[in-house]
């Protein structure tokens, strides 16, 4: 039996150690907070459950996978329609997009410069250095520049000509023109618009698979923040809050940037630098408790201009059939922000006036606010900046050479993915493990370059 040490209880670690544990290893996850499910996890607030900003489960996950799902979740998890909106040019546009609705609410500059760009499409110069120039050359000038540079800025925090071309392709799906219209056509019929969504909350996903974990006979130790592992002369053992273990090896989910600083032996100056060098911005969730039974009929309101400092305002209740309270709701507030600048460090009470001014701005009807609870996110979108190219590829190279650690998870690769690309990386360790506990190396860096293909779904 081998000794398997997981850092992270989010879908990623959680995942693995349910399949590594099946196959009859025994598996430790060590998880620094007081709750499992990491970023989708939910949490209580004024009898309901709410997210950490809106989650859905997308369609777009493996068959596999989703089988194993359904198959924890049963009935509780429910089909559901999207019913989003969008704010472009001061007008509210159905969200995803439909043809019907954005013929009738988008400006005939915007149609008409669309129509142009795909007519010249083939004369633009092809250069894809950034994020700007990827979806300018796959989308048209008209695009990038009214909608996806601006909130590229507002999400990621620097302009999008800063921003490398692999993010623009890990992001947005959409590769032409015709394929934005092959969508809109898609997300014109309501089978187009299906996302899946637990009864409980999104945080029930992650439940079931810790459920799932420990029937299995995973140990998971709940604070027990790892402080250093030690994998010097082939040993691999970790430093915890309760003492030092020893491990046949160790699966990381947490941060890439935060390994150097806890691995021994001391990775090279250049490594620990690269390190240092990577941004990943944050988040602040600003959750409005209201004494209302619904605030709008929609899930989610999108929000990609400058003009508020939200990028997203959702209402929980409205994912789900649920056992919700009557005569209240929640509306989530999602602000990305630099852990630096004055979004992190103001307090909940100041967020909360802003974000319902926010919403005055928006037009959106006066909600009956009752009270405003704040949590705060550090690592959530690692930005893929142009300059730190070389160190970002630097310190990946670095992680995936580490003998006796493998890193993986959407902070373990320092990647924009959702639920269920983690759930595949946590899915494909365990598969690159074998009944004698033999690490296939080989087999797992196939898996990694697979995983360079995954492209988020909003
Ligand atoms: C606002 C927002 C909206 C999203 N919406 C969607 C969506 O609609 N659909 C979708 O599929 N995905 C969505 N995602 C992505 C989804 O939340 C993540 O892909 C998923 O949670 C990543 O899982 P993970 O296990 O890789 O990492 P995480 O969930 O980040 O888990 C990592 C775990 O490691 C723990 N940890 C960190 N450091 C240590 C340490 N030193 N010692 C021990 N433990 C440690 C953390 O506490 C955490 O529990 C969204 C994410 C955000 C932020």
């Amino acid at each position: 039996m081998t000794e398997i040490a997981i850092i992270g209880a989010g879908p990623a670690g959680l995942m693995a150690a349910w399949q590594a544990a099946k196959k009859g290893h025994q598996v430790t996850v060590y998880e620094r907070s007081s709750f499992t499910g990491g970023m989708s996890a939910s949490f209580e607030l004024a009898g309901q459950n709410v997210d950490f900003g809106s989650h859905r489960l997308h369609p777009a996950t493996p068959p596999h996978l989703l089988e194993e799902i359904k198959k924890l979740l049963g009935e509780d998890l429910q089909v559901r329609e999207r019913n989003g909106r969008i704010r472009l040019y001061d007008r509210w546009v159905s969200f995803p997009l439909r043809s019907t609705n954005m013929v009738r609410h988008l400006p005939l500059k915007f149609s008409f410069g669309s129509a142009l760009d795909i007519l010249s499409q083939p004369f633009i110069s092809k250069k894809n250095e950034s994020f700007d120039d990827e979806v300018t050359q796959r989308l048209g000038k008209t695009v990038s520049s009214e909608f996806y540079n601006p909130y590229a800025k507002k999400l990621w925090g620097i302009p999008a000509n800063q921003i490398d071309s692999e993010l623009a392709r890990r992001r947005v799906s959409a590769t032409s023109p015709f394929s934005i219209l092959q969508r809109l056509l898609k997300s014109s019929t309501p089978s187009g618009r299906i996302f899946l969504y637990p009864k409980n909350g999104y945080g029930q996903i992650v439940e079931c698979l810790t459920e799932a974990a420990v029937s299995a006979g995973v140990d998971i130790k709940l604070e027990q923040e790892v402080k250093a592992i030690n994998l010097e002369e082939g040993r691999c053992s970790m430093e915890l809050p309760t003492g030092n273990e020893q491990f046949a090896f160790v699966w990381s989910t947490i941060p890439l940037t935060l390994l150097p600083e806890i691995v021994t032996p001391t990775p090279p100056q250049q490594i620990r630098h690269a390190a240092k060098s990577l941004r990943i911005r944050s988040m602040v969730l600003v959750y409005l408790i209201l004494d209302q039974s619904q605030f709008t009929e929609y899930d989610a309101h999108y929000l990609p201009g400058p003009e508020t400092r939200m990028t997203r305002l959702s209402e929980p209740k409205n994912y789900r059939d649920g056992p919700d309270p009557e005569n209240r709701t929640v509306l989530c507030a999602e602000i990305p922000c630099w852990q630096q600048d004055e979004i992190w460090s103001m307090s909940d009470q100041d967020l909360g006036a802003m974000i319902l001014d926010d919403i005055e701005r928006l037009g959106l009807p006066k909600p009956r606010h009752n009270q405003t609870e704040v949590r705060r996110l550090p690592s959530v979108y690692p930005i893929f900046e142009k300059s730190t190219n070389q160190q970002r590829s630097d310190l990946l190279d670095w992680g995936n050479s580490l003998e006796g650690l493998s890193t993986f998870g959407r902070q373990g690769l320092a990647v924009p993915d959702n639920l269920h690309h983690t759930l595949v990386m946590g899915w494909e360790a365990a598969a690159s493990l074998d009944n004698e506990g033999n690490f296939d190396k080989k087999n797992w860096e196939e898996s990694l370059r697979k995983f360079e293909s995954h492209v988020v779904e909003d």
